[in-house]
């Protein structure tokens, strides 16, 4: 029962919590997500909830290498506001690391 109990807990706080937030901030996830690093620097990372390969997740935020700088920062996902086309079609340009 306390297993049980354990288990829900560890798949809501890994899983659900973070889709939830993720979703409700109009935010995305995928193979091809948007986001800028602590230097602006914009490309297109694979963003799934709960599950880093590569990353250091903190909250909203990932720790992880960026391409373009070829150093590693703090990234975070383009926001509605962010989101323009000019914003995507730069990020589109450079992809990190393919895992998928
Ligand atoms: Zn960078």
């Amino acid at each position: 029962m306390v297993l049980t109990l354990a288990v829900i807990l560890a798949w809501l706080a890994v899983f659900i919590i973070p889709t939830q937030l993720i979703i409700n901030k109009g935010l995305h996830f995928g193979k091809n997500v948007p986001v800028s690093c602590k230097s602006e620097h914009l490309y297109q990372t694979i963003w799934i909830p709960g599950i880093s390969l590569k990353a250091f997740r903190w909250g909203r935020v990932r720790y992880q290498y960026c391409p373009i700088g070829k150093h590693w920062s703090w990234t975070h996902q383009l926001d509605r506001k962010a989101r323009t086309p000019e914003a995507l079609l730069d990020a589109s340009k450079v992809h990190d690391l393919r895992i998928l």
